[in-house]
């Protein structure tokens, strides 16, 4: 790939279906689009779910999920990949297989595990394939308080929790953190924390009461647009962050259940 390649950045997703269209590869495409970033999408899991909750999922074959990389792969120019849900340790061995012969310029890991809902996005025991394998293989790796909770086996409870925690996942292999402190129990600024080795770059927005549903995909998908646009990690994450905070206000009820990100303005 040169500077004269006459095609335009592509970001990838491979991730989890939402039919609701609230998360997963549905927020992430709309995220790609809103960041006037050609998106591609392999899927990784299928889940019936609407703004209430998963009713039921259905897994691909891996070989399946690695003819849909492949073939991306095979004609655009991708400039970051954004991984979700990825629902078992065979489907996190099928994409480690092919992160490692295609290797991507970015990688963006949002580490699922379960939904707002308590519905399970990985299986339990794939939990260590995902912090040994695909860690060390991401750009950054985008947890919420309770999946860095179970990477880390420990409790986060402050800000200075948050620090240590960070420092932890970069010592467990990851190249860079951006922990999210919504789940924090404080009622001031949300404080988003982005460490690599040597630097905690802090992102704060203040805190709004809107139980919503797919954020953790969006940002993520937010992060990579900008990366596959050509930003450092750190514009990426302050605009992926602020990108975000307006989604969230603008967003809507289309079920009976969880807010909805508004994706496109
Ligand atoms: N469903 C899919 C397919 C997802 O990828 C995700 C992402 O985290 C979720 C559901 C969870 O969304 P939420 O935690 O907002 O319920």
């Amino acid at each position: 790939m040169t500077t004269s390649d006459p095609r335009p950045p592509s970001a990838l997703t491979i991730a989890g279906s939402d039919s609701g269209g609230g998360a997963g590869i549905q927020a992430d495409l709309k995220t790609f689009a809103a960041h006037r970033v050609h998106g591609l999408s392999a899927i990784a899991a299928l889940t019936a779910q609407h703004t209430r909750g998963v009713t039921a999922v259905s897994v691909p074959d891996p070989g399946f999920l690695r003819a849909q990389i492949d073939t991306c792969f095979d004609d655009f120019r991708i400039t970051a990949v954004k991984l979700g849900m990825l629902a078992n340790g065979d489907v996190i061995r099928a994409v480690v297989d092919a992160l490692d012969s295609h290797v991507p310029p970015a990688i963006v890991l949002d580490p699922v595990m379960v939904a707002t809902s308590g519905a399970r996005l990985l299986e339990a025991d794939a939990l260590a394939a995902l912090r040994d394998q695909l860690l060390p293989l991401a750009t950054v790796v985008t947890p919420n308080l309770p999946e860095a909770e179970l990477l880390l086996d420990r409790r986060i409870h402050t800000v200075d929790d948050m620090q240590a925690a960070c420092e932890a996942l970069l010592a467990a292999g990851a190249n860079a953190v951006l922990l999210k402190g919504g789940h924090l129990e404080d009622h001031g600024d949300v404080v988003d924390l982005l460490a690599t080795s040597g630097t905690v770059h802090e992102i704060r927005h203040p805190r709004l009461s809107i139980e919503a549903h797919g954020t953790g995909c969006t940002l993520a998908s937010a992060v990579a647009a900008r990366l596959a646009l050509g930003d450092d990690l750190r514009t990426a994450c302050d605009r992926a962050s602020d990108y975000v905070h307006r989604a969230l206000l603008g967003g809507y009820r289309p079920g009976h259940g969880d807010v909805v990100v508004l994706d496109h303005f």
